[in-house]
């Protein structure tokens, strides 16, 4: 399979040309051009890329690729040894971030909606923009014992949890990966709860004087469903083999 035919499909996907993001979304390095075998990992580390090499992948597909706004231009130290491992070994990086993370079927924020049951009733935009923060109810509400349970099932790591008061959950939100100050968006949906990836010292007092329940589930383990779900919809695509490589990020 020609990797333009795999990149020109994931970006008419994802609509990522039309999404303003922080990052180049699409094919970041190419390879020589062809593709037999993908990789999946939430993260272009070295460790996925020598993961990927070990399985003889031509294609590492992230979440979170390189080039990063603000970031510094020069290819040294850690940024030279990841490209360097890539090249030596002929594997293709594509990324896509905030089009992976708003995709209304598979995207992270989709994928963790369907994962803890619940259909997704509204779209929050911060600052007017993208439809990041997802909205649904529990019609009997829920307690937050229960929310947190299921939530340490699903994401597989312990929540940290900030109890924004006694209140039972009616309005639960949510939004994958470094979204904690979303909280105030979440507020303005009329929030009884929000769930993000990471969590900031601010982010105590905010829970606490919204009144919002706020669950830190962390970022990497809130960003593992998009990527897998963009991986499965590749194979279905092109019935290429895809394997999803697993990190024990605590983060
Ligand atoms: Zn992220």
């Amino acid at each position: 399979m020609l990797l333009k035919q795999i990149v020109d499909s994931l970006n008419n996907f994802l609509k990522s040309e039309d999404i303003a993001d922080y990052c180049p979304n699409g094919l970041q390095i190419a390879n020589s051009g062809v593709v037999h075998k993908v990789c999946t990992a939430v993260t272009a580390s070295l460790e996925a890329i020598e993961g990927a090499a070990q399985l003889g992948a031509n294609l590492l597909l992230v979440h979170h690729g390189y080039f990063w706004k603000g970031e510094s231009h020069p290819i040294v130290d850690m940024k030279y040894h990841r490209i360097a491992a890539l090249m030596k070994h002929d594997i293709a990086l594509v990324a896509y971030h905030l089009p992976l993370d708003i995709h209304p079927v598979l995207g992270n924020n989709a994928e963790i909606g369907r994962h803890l049951g619940l259909k997704i009733k509204e779209w929050g935009r911060p600052d007017g923009r993208l439809p990041l923060v997802a909205l649904s109810e529990y019609p009997e509400g829920q307690d937050l014992d229960r929310v947190v349970q299921q939530c340490e099932l699903i994401f597989r790591r312990t929540p940290l949890v900030i109890a924004g008061g006694t209140h039972p959950i009616r309005r639960i939100t949510w939004c994958s990966g470094g979204a904690q100050d979303y909280i105030l968006e979440a507020k303005k949906m009329g929030a009884d709860a929000y769930i993000s990836g990471e969590v900031s010292e601010r982010t105590y007092y905010q829970a606490r004087e919204l009144g919002i329940h706020y669950l830190a589930c962390g970022h990497h383990a809130t960003e593992r469903f998009g990527i897998q779900a963009l991986g499965e919809w590749l194979h279905q695509q092109f019935k290429l083999p895809v394997t999803f490589l697993e990190s024990e990020n605590p983060v």
